[in-house]
């Protein structure tokens, strides 16, 4: 029999091995999962397979997967297991109703939302289900007519054939979309309504399974737009008030819409709204266009109560919008949101923006958000880079007094750093601001160098964020994809190492005004008999002061550790693209 000291020394030690293999697989999984990201980033999610073409794209390597897995497992449904002309006739009906009926939903943006996916992602699996669905519905109607000829004879056939046309319309509509998308948007509503009228006449003839699948995509709809509608009440109306208030801003050709008098609600960088004027025109109620919120300003509980919007003149709506800013007039207007997901930035140490144009509109938020967190230290961000190009210098106007108060706040912490390119040449390469916070060129952006030197002064994990034309987007998904492979293979840690001489004196000079700000500070609090309000913003400088003090403090152990570097690079496209006024490939 085994003696109570054996089974305790067998514990002990089944206990240390057992602490041993737990440790070594939660470090393998955490390498793996590392590896397996950096692997999957790499060669599946940021590759572009088809660039943007001109009524498609673009689709990387991972959007062609999941095609390719859908088409495949649509087709042997379709195929698999038929023994006759009416087996092939029932399935190829069957399954292109069933494909049908996931198209109907009310809001896209509130079912991308739903099932975690962006805009964009959603929109590009909705047009390879209504393809897959139209392609079955070809074949329908092909071996209909191969079996019973051209003939249409009694109601099923002629809704089969109507709803085919529909469906085939709204298809053929796609093509037109950029030119007249208002049109096109209501058209494709109507036309869906009457494909799915139709199709549900021709099935409930026929006593087939399929008018559950309709009956099912019907009940989907009823949800979606019920929730929609549940969402856009909540927002509008509430104990006094009614719709949201906007008054519009003229911001040189561009035009900032506030919105006031809405539900207040906790905002995240990256939403946006869809907004409908009510009251600006006769037809300012049947628009209803998507703009990213841009600025907000929060109730006591953090919670977005006015927000504003920044849009140019692109087409019909943004040209009344932008023309309606001159007469200074208010209007009432249905807020729809918001909608979209955010980026969390914490876990970055270094973070470059890319913007085109009105693409700035939408790196804002994130900015602000970076820079606010700052001031709470609760952001590890110690380098946070805009890169902006702008088409003529009036483009600045549009964001001034925002940047003018986000470059105050990094007043103290100084991460912010602001580059600004154009291709009109009007002067030589300028440094603004304290700090050399603002640069600006005459030249056209250029993302590669703009990236190299990024990376050269980048430190822990970098993200990279696009909000630009197609041309800049596919040349910074480029870059990174160079400098991961770079990374990977070690050869770009050479250019990661900051001199140690630079940062040692830039570090002793900012300990020098650190400390005297400190010692400022705190003479003055216990001299000056002030408000509450002006010892708390004292004290709040004190507290930054030595939290500065402790950051220089901290030197000799970084430098003893070796200057960090970029650890890694991550890349997100965000869900507004300037050039197409849709969104682009989210990552
Ligand atoms: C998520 C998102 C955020 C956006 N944020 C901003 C912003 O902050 N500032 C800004 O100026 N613009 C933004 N846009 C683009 C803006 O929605 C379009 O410029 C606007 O809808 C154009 O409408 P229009 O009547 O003036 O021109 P139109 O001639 O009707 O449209 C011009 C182009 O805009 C796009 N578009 C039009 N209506 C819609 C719609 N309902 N949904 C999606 N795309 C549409 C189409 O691609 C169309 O080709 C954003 C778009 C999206 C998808």
């Amino acid at each position: 029999m085994i003696d109570l000291t054996t089974i305790c020394a067998i514990s002990f030690f089944s206990i240390a091995c057992l602490l041993f293999v737990c440790n070594f697989v939660r470090r393998t999984i955490y390498t793996l999962r590392h590896w397996v990201a950096d692997l999957v980033a790499r060669h599946i999610i940021y590759p572009v397979f088809i660039r943007q073409r001109r009524f498609f794209g673009p689709f990387t390597r991972f959007h062609l997967l999941l095609l390719t897995v859908f088409w495949a497992f649509s087709i042997s449904c379709t195929l698999v297991g038929i023994q006759s002309m009416a087996d092939a006739r029932l399935r190829t009906g069957t399954m292109s109703v069933i494909n049908l009926t996931f198209l109907l939903v009310s809001q896209p943006s509130l079912v991308a939302d739903s099932l975690g996916l962006s805009l964009d992602s959603y929109l590009k699996a909705h047009g390879a289900v209504a393809w897959m669905a139209f392609i079955q519905a070809l074949a329908h109607v092909a071996i209909s007519m191969k079996m019973e000829g051209l003939s249409v004879r009694g109601t099923s056939q002629l809704h089969g054939i109507l709803a085919f046309s529909a469906f085939g319309f709204a298809i053929l509509l796609l093509c037109l979309r950029r030119h007249f998308y208002e049109f096109f948007i209501k058209l494709h509503y109507a036309l869906g309504f009457f494909a799915v009228y139709a199709v549900w006449r021709h099935v409930r003839a026929r006593k087939t399974f399929s008018h559950v699948y309709i009956f099912a995509g019907i009940v989907c709809f009823a949800c979606t737009f019920m929730l929609h509608m549940i969402k856009l009440i909540g927002r509008n109306f509430g104990p006094g008030r009614c719709f949201a208030r906007a008054s519009f801003v003229a911001r040189n050709d561009a035009v900032e819409i506030v919105l006031s008098s809405i539900k207040p609600f906790r905002f995240r960088p990256g939403q946006f709204i869809y907004l409908r004027i009510l009251t600006m025109n006769k037809f300012s109620i049947l628009q209803s266009h998507p703009f990213a919120i841009t600025w907000c300003s929060e109730t006591q509980r953090g919670h977005a109560d006015t927000i504003s919007l920044l849009a140019t003149d692109r087409g019909d709506f943004t040209h009344m919008l932008v023309d309606h800013a001159a007469t200074k007039k208010s209007c009432l207007a249905c807020v729809d949101g918001p909608y979209g997901d955010t980026i969390d930035l914490s876990p970055y140490g270094s973070v470059v923006m890319f913007a085109t144009g009105i693409g700035i509109a939408a790196q804002i938020p994130f900015i602000k958000e970076i820079v606010e967190s700052r001031l709470r230290w609760e952001s590890p961000t110690r380098r946070l880079s805009v890169v902006w190009e702008v088409d003529h210098q009036g483009q600045l106007d549009w964001v001034f007094n925002w940047m003018q108060e986000l470059l105050d706040k990094d007043k103290g912490n100084y991460v912010l750093r602001i580059s600004i390119f154009h291709s009109n040449p009007s002067a030589d390469p300028e440094s603004r601001g304290d700090h050399d916070r603002i640069f600006i060129s005459p030249q056209r952006m250029n993302v590669k160098q703009v990236l190299d030197e990024e990376l050269r002064l980048g430190k822990g994990r970098v993200l990279v964020t696009v909000a630009a034309h197609q041309s800049v987007r596919g040349a910074v998904r480029d870059s990174v994809l160079h400098h991961m492979s770079r990374l990977k293979n070690g050869k770009i840690s050479e250019g990661q190492w900051e001199t140690p001489k630079k940062d040692i004196n830039t570090q002793i000079q900012l300990m020098e005004k650190v400390m005297k700000a400190f010692i400022r500070s705190a003479e003055v609090l216990r001299q000056e008999n002030s408000s509450i309000e002006s010892t708390e913003t004292r004290l709040h400088d004190l507290l930054h002061s030595i939290e500065s003090v402790w950051r220089a403090l901290s030197l000799p152990r970084r430098l003893s550790q070796g200057v960090e570097r970029v650890q890694s690079i991550e890349l997100r496209e965000l869900s507004f693209q300037p050039d197409e006024g849709r969104p682009s490939t989210a990552v």
